[in-house]
């Protein structure tokens, strides 16, 4: 790689953690520590979509998303319709979109709006779409558990049992190339894994036709800002896969 290439790599990368509010570099060695590659089952293989699911065999007709709109309606399939949230918070973007990012479940901001990431998690998703040139009308984005929890704890295993189908169908019937899940919940409902998202991240998976990234939560990131250098080598794979350029995926 030529001295440009490099100088010209470190300024995109210097202009990505700019954006999303990096104001400083440090040398401190924990700083620069990487995460490794993930452990066995998080190998890079081919994880099946769920049965039924996006990819699954069968290759049924593909509903729209008002169609699935309309089917959930006013859920009250789960607790979580008692549990303090005011609405169904589906989903938003491009129902055609090459590229959709899948959330945890609706903060406070989400759940009085309506749309998915619109809180500071959600200004930073932005930053993120932006800083691989795209913008949030370019992309879909969705979450696993479609209703507030409660003084926003983790959805629990039942809640994600019980919405998890309706966001199998929002892929299903985008039909994404690539997928951004956005932390452990995404990543663990989407690759039916149990492994953390600091061994998932850093690699494609196959979910379906699409190829399945998974990286930090920007939550995640607000807290722990010295993770954002490693979403940026995330999103750069995801940006060459959807630009149809080869990826070294990492050993
Ligand atoms: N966090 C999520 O996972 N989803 C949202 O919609 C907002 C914050």
């Amino acid at each position: 790689m030529s001295q440009t290439d490099d100088r010209d790599q470190l300024a995109e990368h210097l202009r990505f953690l700019g954006g999303l509010g990096v104001a400083g570099v440090s040398r401190d060695r924990a700083w620069r520590q990487r995460v490794g590659p993930p452990a066995a089952d998080g190998n890079g293989s081919p994880a099946p979509a769920p049965d039924g699911e996006p990819g699954g065999a069968g290759g049924a007709l593909v509903e729209t998303l008002e169609t699935l709109r309309s089917d959930i309606g006013d859920c009250t399939r789960c607790k979580l319709h008692r549990l303090g949230r005011s609405q169904v918070v589906f989903g938003a973007g491009n129902p055609n979109a090459d590229l959709m990012f899948v959330g945890e479940a609706p903060g406070h901001d989400e759940d009085v709006q309506g749309i998915p990431f619109v809180g500071r998690a959600g200004q930073l998703l932005t930053k993120i779409i932006e800083a691989i040139e795209l913008t949030r009308d370019d992309v879909y984005i969705a979450n696993v558990v479609k209703c507030r929890p409660p003084e926003n704890r983790n959805p629990e295993p039942d809640e994600i049992a019980t919405c998890e189908p309706f966001l199998f169908r929002q892929v299903q019937s985008i039909k994404p190339k690539v997928i951004v899940a956005l932390g452990t919940f995404a990543a663990r409902t989407l690759l039916r894994t149990t492994e953390p998202i600091s061994k998932l991240r850093g690699r494609f998976y196959t979910y379906g036709d699409a190829a399945l990234m998974a990286t930090f939560h920007p939550a995640f990131l607000l807290r722990s800002p010295d993770r954002k250098r490693d979403v940026w080598d995330d999103m750069k794979m995801v940006r060459a896969v959807l630009r149809g350029d080869a990826v070294d995926t990492p050993a």
